[in-house]
């Protein structure tokens, strides 16, 4: 039967895998034949502080694998190191591109590229299509009886289990169209060090990249999502699934991961697709409120809080020297890693803002550059939950006490002593606030930089300030 499309070219970005893929199954089915590229944008990758970037290695290590099990259907991925526009205008002429499959992205800059690219597809006469893939539901599909955005998490989800109840989940196929790809001789990867980055500690901490990493996780997490519930907010126990920087990436796909929860019938599975729906509200508040990634609050009154932002503060919070020991393994294990635990990012986050007063958009940044998962819709909303100025946030006077926060979830002390060793030798008691032990002076561990309970009425009155 004769296809739609002699030459398709599919885009990826961050949809690194090839099985369960919307753009890429709709290309296979109404192109004769695809060819598939990646472009690691210029403009992105000029932007990154660090030439030294696990996000960069992530995706480089991810795509050698997505090119390897492409090679074995004698085709390629076409890989280039160039602005989008440049690279998808050459692919374009050089393959004699008659369409382009892509998957959607919801942020504005990428939102902003595509648009580009679609002007640059109908400059040349050739088709542009666009496919929903990383999320279960896009845009506009989850919204209020008055057909307003949810701003709030409950109704949010409960209309959202309501929906996915009455849907059945997609599959898109890849394997009985795959004789579709285009076949032609592969071409050598380029390397990080040609794009002018280094390799990191990836390998060392043991991060495992693309397809099967993911599905190693996927594996690993199957025989632990009952006890989610349970385990999920301490950091010491391995009770999460660490699939973050796979969700970023993707290098698993949302809707094999929203099967497992569906399927597995347990207290565990149900918080943890509560937390795949909070993945998604995020990102419909930075659809509909793209304001919100260039700094603004999503609460406008709190626009105008007048944080202190001790320089002297912030560089302690960025070195994990704030002497507040589940503060400082928190942001140790960021720097030495590039994840924080969920429970931790809470933590750091509130005391940033509310115990330093140092403004929420200054460690939004900082995390934006070290977390291997950042992801601005999640972190934009969860520093905004934590700073009370996002949607459905922690309320302005809800101010966590780091000491009862670490005593809680940590209660031995094992994450802390992880990361701060100087505090090996603590008791269970001493290791939560160190400096009240009568051995303080020989931990080799600062003293706090500011104290807990007068900070938090400073936090107050600044609070109160923009209430009135
Ligand atoms: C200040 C702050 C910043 C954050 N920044 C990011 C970020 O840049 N990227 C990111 O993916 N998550 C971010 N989160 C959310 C959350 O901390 C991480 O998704 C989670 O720790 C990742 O670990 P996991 O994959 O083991 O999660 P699990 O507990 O196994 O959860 C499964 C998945 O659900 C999603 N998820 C879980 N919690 C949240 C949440 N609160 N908001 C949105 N999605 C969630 C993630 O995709 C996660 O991989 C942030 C949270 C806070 C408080």
């Amino acid at each position: 039967m004769s296809k739609k499309y002699k030459n398709s070219l599919v885009w990826f970005r961050r949809d690194l895998r090839d099985y369960d893929h919307a753009a890429l199954s709709h290309a296979l089915q109404e192109s004769e034949h695809v060819f598939c590229i990646f472009i690691f944008d210029k403009e992105i990758l000029n932007a990154l502080k660090s030439k030294e970037d696990r996000r960069v290695e992530f995706i480089w290590e991810s795509i050698k694998e997505l090119k390897e099990s492409l090679i074995r259907n004698k085709s390629d991925l076409i890989v280039l190191h160039d602005k989008a526009f440049e690279a998808m205008s050459y692919a374009i002429d050089q393959f004699k591109i008659e369409a382009i499959f892509t998957n959607r992205d919801y942020e504005p800059a990428a939102i902003t590229r595509d648009e580009q690219i679609k002007k640059l597809a109908s400059s040349k006469n050739i088709a542009f299509h666009d496919f929903k893939d990383q999320v279960v539901f896009e845009k506009n599909e989850i919204l209020t009886a008055l057909e307003k955005p949810y701003t709030v998490f409950t109704p949010y989800k409960n209309n959202y289990l309501k929906k996915l109840s009455q849907m059945t989940m997609p599959r898109f196929d890849i394997d009985p169209w795959i004789k579709n790809l285009a076949q032609f001789k592969s071409q050598p990867l380029l390397t990080l060090k040609d794009m002018g980055f280094q390799a990191t500690n990836l390998h060392d901490i043991k991060i495992h990249t693309g397809m099967s990493g993911g599905k190693l996780l996927v594996d690993d997490f199957k025989e632990r999502i009952a006890l989610y519930k349970k385990t999920r907010d301490f950091p010491a126990i391995k009770g999460v699934s660490y699939l973050s920087v796979h969700l970023r990436f993707g290098t698993v796909s949302i809707r094999q991961l929203f099967r497992l929860a569906q399927e597995s019938f347990n207290e565990g599975a149900e918080t943890w697709l509560n937390e795949l729906i909070w993945r998604e509200f995020y990102f419909q508040i930075l659809f509909h409120r793209p304001d919100v990634a260039i700094g603004k609050a999503f609460k406008k009154e709190y626009e105008s809080i007048a944080f202190e932002n001790n320089p002297d503060y912030f560089k302690a919070w960025t070195e994990g020297k704030t002497g507040y020991p589940i503060v400082d393994a928190a942001i140790r294990q960021l720097n030495q890693t590039g994840f924080m635990h969920n429970r931790l990012r809470m933590i750091a986050a509130s005391f940033l803002v509310k115990d330093l007063l140092v403004d929420w958009r200054w460690g939004e940044a900082y995390f934006a550059e070290r977390l291997i998962d950042f992801d601005l819709s999640a972190n934009n909303g969860g520093w905004q939950w934590a700073a009370s100025t996002g949607c459905d946030a922690q309320p302005w006077f809800r101010i966590f006490n780091p000491i009862t926060q670490s005593t809680r979830f940590d209660p031995q002390g094992k994450f802390i002593k992880k990361y701060i060793p100087e505090l090996k030798n603590c008791t269970d008691e001493e290791v939560h606030a160190p400096w009240l032990s009568q051995k303080a002076e020989q931990f080799n561990y600062p003293n706090p930089i500011v104290e807990h309970a007068s900070q938090r009425i400073k936090a107050l009155a600044l609070y109160k300030s923009v209430k009135n």
